[in-house]
């Protein structure tokens, strides 16, 4: 698997004139080799270059936690006293164009600009994004896997399983990570809770404040949960339950959020254009009269990263593809007094939009 999605970036780099590869901390080098670097002072990079062996420049200490696979890449251990940029500049020979992880940090890119001066440099995510933001059929089944994990948490929640009422959100938050963890994950990214007023706040860090009875509860995580071969996939989930019965204003909105997510997932075909998806739901909520409380983009692409391509917003003419993954998460906030977000994961697939999110859909209304 990763000798294939190595040969198929080094078909990419040849059409973009692009010599060598290089990856550091960030989703991209478990993605081409199976390990993930610490994010450490200590230079980890995969040197792959257009024609030749990728070599893993590891520090000595990190070495024992590299799987090795000889036919993937070639561990290159340095020690404490060696010099890694001089090491990783050797490995890469005389090159004129790198393309350097987004992640890595800038601190590397200074010194790797400095000993290869002559080198031109870009994101790697100009190679890379176009083949990990496609999922093979093993990839959708891991974030399946990941979505069905944080589903059952939000059926918790929905049910009333999660104490909520005179907890803190912040209480409430550690209570979502440890479910996530329980369910599988092996890392809690997120685990957003908002209770009234916060939920105006769509990235609202919970905190101390203690929830009531007669307010909504915005509850939106995720985690990393790893598959088969140990590489991370996550999840991302966005659910609301009302404490009591909540006013008409508020169940009015949430149906308009509803019916426009439901559109949104429907509108997730295979050649529709990211932003058409964006368009559909932000219509209907601006014909509600909710366009300016909509205030982000309906979604961004996951796999081994929380974040990536594609992102689901205006401007984004890219056609979605068979395997694109991605949220759509359409909101409506209505500053210092609610807020409201309908989350799900969904794969564009030949027969049809494959939302990997199931938990019921509608606004969980607990009895207090
Ligand atoms: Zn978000
Ligand atoms: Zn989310
Ligand atoms: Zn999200």
């Amino acid at each position: 698997m990763f000798s294939q999605r190595l040969n198929r970036v080094r078909a990419l780099m040849a059409e973009q004139q692009v010599d060598v590869l290089l990856l550091s901390v960030g989703a991209d080098l478990p993605y081409f080799c199976g390990y993930e670097a610490m994010p450490l002072e200590r230079l980890t990079m995969l040197v792959v270059p257009r024609d030749g062996e990728a070599r893993l420049i590891v520090p000595r200490m990190e070495a024992p936690r590299v799987v090795e696979r000889p036919d993937v890449f070639e561990v290159v251990a340095w020690d404490e006293t060696d010099d890694p940029v001089h090491l990783a500049r050797s490995l890469i020979g005389p090159v004129s164009t790198a393309a350097i992880g987004d992640h890595t940090w800038a601190g590397f890119l200074v010194d790797l600009m400095k000993v290869l001066p002559s080198v031109e440099f870009r994101r790697a995510s100009e190679v890379t994004s176009s083949l990990r933001s496609i999922k093979d059929a093993a990839e959708v089944e891991s974030l399946r896997a990941a979505a069905a994990a944080a589903d059952r948490v939000a059926a918790d929640l929905r049910s009333g399983n999660i104490e909520l009422i005179g907890k803190t959100e912040a209480e409430v938050s550690a209570e979502l990570g440890r479910r996530l963890l329980a369910e599988g994950h092996q890392r809690v990214n997120f685990a957003i809770v908002a209770a009234g007023e916060n939920a105006a706040s769509p990235h609202h860090e919970p905190g101390e404040r203690t929830i009531k009875p007669g307010e909504v509860v915005l509850c939106d995580f995720g985690g990393t949960m790893a598959d088969a071969d140990g590489v991370g996939y996550c999840s991302d989930i966005t659910r609301c339950v009302h404490l009591g019965e909540p006013s008409a204003e508020l169940s009015d909105a949430y149906d308009v959020l509803f019916e426009a997510q439901a559109a949104q997932v429907a509108a997730a075909v295979v050649g529709q254009p990211c932003q058409e998806v964006d368009r559909v739901g932000r219509a209907m909520i601006t014909e509600a009269g909710f366009g300016d409380n909509f205030i982000h983009r309906t979604g961004h692409g996951i796999g081994t990263e929380a974040h990536e391509d594609p992102y689901i917003v205006e401007g984004n003419s890219l056609e979605l593809r068979p395997g694109h993954a991605f949220s759509i998460e359409p909101g409506i906030y209505i500053p210092g007094r609610w807020g409201l977000r309908l989350e799900d994961i969904v794969v564009a697939a030949t027969d049809g939009p494959d939302n990997l999110s199931t938990t019921d859909h509608r606004l969980a209304v607990i009895d207090v």
